[in-house]
């Protein structure tokens, strides 16, 4: 078959809530994709950010053959040695002290809520308590991740979602003040904002959030599903802020291709909210998706793919600064380590720039509505970037 004919027959039975771009992918090498028609993509969107260690690493495809060879699923009413060791490392690498599995970063929001919410119940004695979020956030698309998702486009059809939420501005912290009462458990933010728009929390913004929350006895939740696991440059972002946070949410590139993802609790919060009854999950952290966070771990340490990320940073910096300079549509760029924006004034859509960039061969992401967001596979190399440069550039001289 054809391209359109695979395309044809996808939207016979697939229910229509993307508007998918017209390329059927089939397969992934190193940084490249390949679709149908065999034609070659360099990939500077991984999945939206879960491809850290590009297609095809020899090491992880060993990993997870041995795993499936031995067993794949037990369900959480046992032990598993996958998920012994993986709780082990993700606990030692973030600081945090203990960890729950899920399938997806939607799931890890709903437990780091209902955390928070058993907390403050335990500390409180009663219900009803407040999440303050920000504005211009993501945190997923179920009911409760929803919830707390400050994009009235995405929440206003599904309304009355979860009460007792309130929305503040990012990095306006007189905005976060303005918004505290006696019932708040809990502030939640993105430590680097993605689909809002690639916005990193400022440091004086975050660190003040952190000394209210340790004086108020409020959770600081990280959400850190999209810049977590090496994208910014340290395995999770607030390790550069000098920040811990009391709940961290995680999982996009945690399992590198699986679907995985977690939240993590200090001891505190660990032994003072959820207890065996108040929540669960059947497949999270199964034994194939925890070999896949092993190894994942095991080889950004060996390959010491977050140094890579640090070092390559500013050359791929650079590269954006003479790509905004280069055109009057381009007002400038922002992001931390491989998690980029360039950002657009309103005379160019992103969306039609990803577009016409897939004609050319290179695939990337918009983010907010004038965004084109780069989150690139951790393992490319200086070549890629220029490659990607040279193709962007292609690209955006058609927008002139
Ligand atoms: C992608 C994302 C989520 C939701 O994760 P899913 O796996 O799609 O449910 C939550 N928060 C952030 C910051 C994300 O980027």
């Amino acid at each position: 078959m054809n391209k359109r004919e695979y395309i044809n027959q996808a939207e016979e039975n697939l229910f229509h809530v993307y508007n998918r771009f017209p390329v059927v992918f089939e397969k992934g090498q190193g940084v490249h994709l390949y679709d149908t028609d065999g034609k070659e993509y360099l990939d500077f969107a991984s999945g939206i950010g879960v491809m850290a260690l590009g297609y095809g690493n020899e090491r992880y495809k060993e990993a997870l053959k041995n795993q499936i060879d031995n067993i794949t699923h037990t369900s959480n009413l046992y032990y598993h040695l996958p998920m012994i060791e993986a709780a082990g490392k993700i606990c030692n690498a973030s600081g945090m002290d203990k960890v729950f599995f899920t399938n997806s970063g939607a799931e890890a929001i709903e437990g780091a809520i209902k955390t928070a919410k058993r907390y403050a119940y335990n500390r409180d004695g009663f219900a009803g308590h407040e999440i303050i979020a920000m504005g211009h956030s993501f945190h997923g698309r179920t009911v409760g991740s929803l919830s707390v998702t400050g994009n009235e486009h995405y929440r206003e059809p599904f309304l009355p979602l979860m009460d007792g939420v309130k929305f503040a501005e990012f990095n306006n912290i007189e905005s976060v003040k303005a918004q505290i009462t006696d019932k708040t458990c809990a502030i939640l933010l993105e430590t680097v904002q993605g689909e809002g728009g690639i916005y990193p929390a400022d440091k004086e913004f975050l660190a003040e959030i952190r000394d209210i929350c340790t004086k108020s006895d409020i959770l600081l939740i990280l959400d850190e599903i999209q810049c977590g696991m090496g994208r910014t440059g340290s395995l999770y972002a607030y390790q550069q802020y000098g920040v811990q946070p009391d709940i961290l949410t995680t999982a996009k590139a945690l399992g590198s291709g699986v679907p995985v993802g977690a939240f993590l609790v200090t001891d505190k919060v660990a032994s003072n909210s959820l207890v065996p009854g108040d929540h669960g999950t059947t497949y999270g952290g199964n034994p194939l998706v925890c070999a896949a966070v092993n190894v994942t771990m095991d080889i950004m340490e060996e390959d010491k793919i977050i140094q890579h990320v640090a070092e390559l940073t500013p050359y791929l910096e650079e590269k954006l600064e003479d790509i905004s300079s280069k055109y009057d549509f381009v007002s400038g760029h922002r992001g931390l380590g491989f998690m980029q924006g360039i950002v657009l004034n309103e005379t160019v859509k992103p969306g039609e720039v990803v577009a016409a960039a897939l004609e050319h061969g290179l695939v990337i992401l918009s983010a907010g509505a004038d965004v084109i967001r780069l989150l690139p596979p951790l393992v490319i190399e200086k070549n890629d970037i220029d490659e990607m440069s040279k193709l962007l550039m292609e690209v955006l001289d058609e927008f002139k």
